[in-house]
């Protein structure tokens, strides 16, 4: 084909491409991936940029738009997303990342799969679960949790994974009640044989409501990856309790509340959290009823085991696996007996 020839073609896919938008929806015409992508509905706005609902040849997808001033997430996000073997099916479905301009202002976009119910706080918010629904969400989060946790060894390996903002707005949940673990823009990396352990150098850290006591009392070792994985439980841990206030047993269940709700103001201090946690040494109550629930009350045992204040005797994620697993196979037994 002639150079002229290779233009008219060009013109015409560009034609075809901004012509199939309708319904007046911003387009963009940029490079790549955000060139083939409309953006049809802002889903989330925050401090650190925007998650819109697009289109990407007809299928849905979530396009997360970080300012440019964030460009350490959006690459560290990038980056873990591009890890060999980190596609899970509890970990969000990743498309592709660009980095495009749009008004002459840069944008850092992150392409995923679209998940409609959105996060597991907005699902929480919105509807009460039976005991099969709470399984299911608790059993693929954490199985998401083991598979970043977990090194791979080989040539085609993958490194452990540390998550550093788990909280239920930062996971998923699927059409088919299953969750995905997202949001992996302060995760760090370590590989057992090099010892290397991969700090983002990136100035953000975690939402203070979720912070383990070792955190927001500045003693955590942070030359030591495990130390990371032990503040993602504590976090899974008050995950676990926003799980099962919502959990019905007797046409009960309580309203939804997040982690140390009531103790704190919305938007909690470093301090207001280190008070709290660290020096007063409080935790999520328990409600009585769960305790004529066999279910719940294990449910509450594991989480107490997973925020316990001495981070090495916290459950490792491989362990809360196999507990909820058994307690998952019990309460199937309790169920099946009761018909
Ligand atoms: P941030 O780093 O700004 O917290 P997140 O990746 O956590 O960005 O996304 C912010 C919010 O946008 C999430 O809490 C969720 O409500 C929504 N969201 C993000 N990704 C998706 C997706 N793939 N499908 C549906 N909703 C999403
Ligand atoms: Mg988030
Ligand atoms: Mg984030």
């Amino acid at each position: 084909a002639t150079a002229a020839g290779d233009s008219t073609l060009r013109e015409y896919l560009e034609h075809s491409l901004t012509s199939g938008s309708g319904s007046g929806l911003p387009l963009l015409i940029q490079r790549t991936l955000a060139k083939q992508i409309s953006l049809a509905e802002c889903i989330g706005k925050g401090r650190y940029g925007e998650v819109w609902q697009g289109y990407w040849h007809g299928e849905r997808v979530a396009v997360k738009i970080f300012f440019s001033r964030d460009e350490a997430s959006w690459s560290r996000e990038t980056q873990i997303y591009s890890t060999v073997l980190i596609r899970h099916e509890s970990i969000l479905g990743y498309i592709g990342s660009d980095m495009t301009s749009r008004n002459s202002c840069t944008q850092l976009w992150l392409v995923t799969h679209y998940h409609q119910l959105g996060s597991l706080y907005d699902h929480l918010n919105r509807v009460t679960l039976n005991h099969h629904q709470m399984m299911k969400i608790c059993l693929s989060a954490i199985n998401g949790l083991v598979h970043l946790h977990t090194e791979i060894f080989g040539t085609q390996g993958k490194p452990a994974i540390a998550h550093r903002d788990i909280k239920s707005k930062n996971i998923l949940v699927k059409d088919n009640g299953c969750c995905v673990i997202a949001d992996f823009g302060l995760a760090v990396t370590h590989v057992q044989s090099t010892g290397e352990l991969d700090v983002a150098p990136n100035p953000r850290v975690g939402t203070k409501r979720y912070m383990a006591p070792e955190i927001l009392d500045e003693t955590i070792n942070m030359d030591c990856f495990e130390a990371f994985q032990r503040a993602d439980i504590y976090a899974f841990g008050l995950v676990l309790w926003e799980v099962c206030r919502r959990t019905m047993s007797y046409g009960i269940a309580e309203d939804y509340l997040p982690p140390f709700g009531g103790l704190v103001p919305s938007d909690p201090s470093f301090e207001d959290m280190k008070k709290v946690v660290c020096s007063d040494g409080q935790r999520p109550t328990i409600p009585n009823r769960w305790l004529c629930d066999e279910t719940l009350t294990g449910m509450a045992k594991l989480m107490k085991e997973c925020w316990h204040h001495k981070s090495h005797v916290r459950l490792s994620s491989l362990r809360v696996k196999k507990t909820l697993a058994k307690l998952a196979q019990s309460d199937y037994q309790i169920h099946l007996d009761v018909e």
